[in-house]
């Protein structure tokens, strides 16, 4: 026996019918975007490992643990190249490279694209994944961070994501982070012991990320002695309270999370979760919010931007699976004999020239086998050749939701089959 294969571990294969599902999501997405005046851009999957290193941060899970490094035949263990982690920074510096900051205020792009990081996978986290991303770059006033809440939110709603929970904070500006930031070293120097035994570590090089920890007691030590030390300056106050102001009016229901402060480090003023009660332990549809220092970070100059990112894998988990039948498909050709089969498949080529769907037997299958098959794959109609009527130049055009069959010159057949899917939709 020969060795057989599976899939790389925490990767997934998408058969036909998840196929379908994804694409439908991703085009109704397309959709949104335009309508919010946002433009495709395509990425590679290939990055430069900086990117990620400057952009996400050094000491953030992504970085430290998770990147896939890309290493060719000859280049030895000195690879810079790794699967892009994530899309962010990968668009800044897309930005960057291509002068966008000289041509204009601001610029919207969004994308849809795999993204890989080497977790434990568990169902809703995967090692490649697929990420439907916006972002803004250029913008700074609060009704942009509002309009891609809204954007987020919309999305959703669309896609039919019923149940989802917002979360919503502010980091503040990048001074406000870091004076916080220090605090938190320092409140958290004192408590040591009481937290876990990661959290001890982040304490010292990036204590925000603290406030991220799930356990019970890292979450009592920052209820306790932690968020009520987070100031805001005025300016970034005003901004966050002109967000909420905005998502009320909206009518966008949310919470406030002081909690909630995002495992990159790039992030800044709002930030934004959207959950969905259905998922369990990674219940994150889709998060974002304010970088107001990964564009200098990666080599421009200070420039305010806000993006999101939703998970395409979790989306399909969190939707029902589609129970209406598949869409009718078009012509199913019958040949009674097989000395027919020559005309079936040139009568394919026509119709699927006149743009209608069309599918004939490869398997040498009776007719009754073939009539079961078009029934099976639900196509709307069926051409069922005969050998009589060949020879009187007819065929026979059965529909098959009315079951009513009729005898046509072959002249006729396309013109007919045309009528009859085109009724469908
Ligand atoms: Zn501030
Ligand atoms: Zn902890």
């Amino acid at each position: 026996m020969k060795k057989s294969y599976s899939r790389v571990r925490g990767t997934s294969d998408f058969g036909p019918s998840d196929s379908a599902r994804i694409q439908t999501l991703c085009a109704r997405a397309r959709r949104v975007f335009f309508l919010y005046g946002y433009e495709e851009i395509m990425l590679p999957v290939l990055e430069d490992a900086g990117v990620f290193v400057r952009g996400v941060g050094q000491e953030t899970d992504i970085v430290a643990k998770q990147m896939f490094r890309v290493s060719r035949q000859n280049d030895g263990e000195h690879s810079d190249v790794v699967l892009r982690p994530e899309g962010t920074a990968q668009v800044i510096r897309f930005y960057l490279e291509h002068g966008f900051h000289k041509k204009g205020p601001y610029h919207k792009f969004f994308y849809i694209g795999p993204m890989f990081r080497g977790e434990r996978p568990q169902k809703g986290r995967l090692r490649q994944f697929t990420h439907i991303g916006a972002e803004m770059i250029g913008a700074v006033t609060p009704w942009a961070d509002a309009e891609m809440i809204q954007l987020a939110w919309t999305q959703l709603e669309i896609l039919g994501i019923g149940e989802k929970e917002l979360k919503v904070n502010s980091l503040g500006c990048a001074e406000d982070k870091q004076r916080f930031a220090e605090r938190v070293r320092e409140i958290l120097s004192r408590q040591q012991a009481d937290l876990c035994p990661d959290c001890r570590r982040r304490a010292e090089r990036n204590p925000l990320r603290v406030l991220d920890c799930k356990q019970s007691d890292c979450r009592r030590v920052v209820k306790e002695s932690v968020l009520r030390e987070r100031v805001l300056c005025p300016k970034c106050e005003s901004h966050f309270a002109h967000v909420l102001g905005v998502l009320d009016r909206l009518g966008i229901p949310y919470t406030q999370d002081p909690f909630l402060v995002r495992g990159l480090d790039y992030y800044t003023h709002t930030v934004f979760e959207i959950e969905s009660p259905r998922l369990g332990a990674q219940s994150a549809l889709g998060a974002g919010g304010r970088y107001h220092t990964l564009v200098e970070a990666l080599g421009g100059r200070r420039c305010p931007a806000a993006g999101f990112a939703l998970g395409v894998e979790r989306l399909l988990l969190a939707l029902e699976p589609a129970h209406e039948p598949p869409a009718a498909r078009g012509v199913y050709v019958a040949a009674a004999q097989d000395s027919l089969r020559s005309e079936a498949f040139y009568l394919l080529g026509s119709l699927r020239e006149a743009g209608i769907p069309a599918e004939m037997d490869y398997a040498h299958r009776s007719l009754k086998a073939q009539l079961r098959q078009a029934q099976k794959s639900n196509y709307r109609v069926a051409v069922i050749l005969g050998e009589d009527e060949s020879r009187q130049g007819v065929v026979n055009v059965k529909d098959m939701k009315s079951s009513v069959q009729k005898t046509v010159r072959k002249e006729e057949v396309r013109a007919l089959c045309t009528e009859l899917t085109r009724a469908e939709n």
